[in-house]
Formats: structure tokens, sequence, C-alpha cells
């Protein structure tokens, strides 16, 4: 029984090591998050990023530490306050909540989020909350680049014209096929 358990317990440790794969996320804020948009935020994209076997890492854009090795590097810029206020009155939005580069067609590194936009269009009661949606549209762009797809689905993340609901829902994850090709993508 006991070298069952150790043999199950090394199985575990190698799958786990080949399907894991890292990426460094630098992220820039125009305007010291707050803490719990940013908490928030950082959870959702773990339990979004986890069944596809990707483990976010969070540096500061300005400041790089030593990065390791991941197996994919991105830099994420939030534009505007990434801070929940409750007396603010809901904006009309018009416009990209976030966007990722693009030179020669090629999608490259570089995501915009527009943290007062999405602030704006899903009116979130909370800072939980708000991180949240914030999560679901930078989740939404790394897998634009992670898979190399500009192409859109109908679902909760992948959706083109996205809905405050999508962001605030309580469960979203990525589904089958979309969870494969972010294996594929950073395999
Ligand atoms: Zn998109």
């Amino acid at each position: 029984m006991v070298k069952w358990t150790w043999a199950a317990l090394l199985l575990a440790g190698a799958a786990l090591g080949q399907t894991s794969s890292t990426v460094a996320v630098l992220a820039g804020f125009d305007a010291t998050p707050a803490p719990g948009v940013l908490g928030a935020m950082q959870t959702e994209l773990r339990s979004l990023f986890t069944p596809a076997g990707l483990s976010l890492e969070w540096y500061a854009l300005e400041a790089p530490a030593f990065l390791g090795r991941p197996d994919a590097v991105v830099a994420v810029r939030f534009t505007g306050a990434c801070r929940w206020d409750w007396v603010s009155p809901p904006l009309p939005v018009a416009g990209v909540l976030a966007w990722t580069a693009r030179i020669d067609g090629q999608l490259q590194p570089l995501v915009t989020v527009d943290c007062a936009r999405i602030s704006a269009f899903v009116d979130a009661p909370s800072e939980a909350l708000l991180g949240r949606a914030l999560a679901r549209v930078v989740a939404h762009e790394l897998y634009h680049y992670l898979t190399r797809q500009v192409t859109h689905t109908h679902s909760a993340l992948n959706r083109l014209s996205v809905r405050p609901r999508d962001l605030l829902a309580p469960a979203a994850h990525f589904d089958a096929a979309e969870l494969a090709a972010l294996k594929k993508g950073s395999a």
C-alpha cells in the first residue's frame, strides 16, 4: 500500500511537470490599483487559467525582476483608475474595453486594458466584482495572444461583444475547445 501511494504521487508529479506552463505577466498601472480589485482580479485569473495548465506570475512592468524561464511573457498596461467607486454614476461606454497590439497582423505580447471604461461598463457593486470583471477582460486578451487566434466564438470569455453579465456572473470558465487551444498554444 505504501509503495503504491508513492508511485501514485510520483506519477502525479510527473504529469504536473509535463502540463504546467508559466506565463510572466508584466503589469503596469497608470494609477495605483485598489488592493481589493487587484487581488480579486488575480484570484479570478488563476481559477480561469489553472485548468489549462497555465500559471500566471505577476511582475511590475516598470521594474521587472528576474523572470526566470517563463514559457511566455506578456505586458499588460492598465489605463485609467482600477478602483471601485460606489458614488460614481454609470457612464455611457463607447469603444473597446481592451486590445492586444498587432504588427503586420501578428499579435504582440502587449495588452492594454481600459480600467475606467470597464468600470463604467459593468457598474460593479463591489471591489471584488470589479476585479472579476477586469480578470475576464484580461483573460480574453491573453487567450488571443497565447493561442494566436484573432477570431471569436459565442462563449462567455471569447465573445466579441461582451456583456456586463459575462463579466460579473458567479462562474466563468474556458470551454473544452478553448482549454485545448490554450494547452496547445503554450506547449
Ligand atoms: Zn477579442
